[in-house]
């Protein structure tokens, strides 16, 4: 996922009162180049999550 749009999930997600979220998917983000953050978000809420503490159901 890219940065901008890891960003503009958070800012939607702020937007509907920051519910909470299991973090059921995570993706490496990226920058709009296509290269690696080193940052994990979550594809629903956008927020950085550490992929050691997630067991995501795709490998
Ligand atoms: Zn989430």
């Amino acid at each position: 996922m890219k940065m901008h749009t890891a960003q503009r999930l958070r800012k939607a997600w702020k937007a509907e009162g920051n519910p909470p979220c299991d973090h059921p998917h995570i993706e490496e983000e990226q920058y709009d180049q296509g290269e690696p953050t080193g940052d994990y978000v979550c594809t629903t809420c956008g927020a950085y999550v550490d992929p050691r503490k997630v067991q995501s159901r795709e490998s």
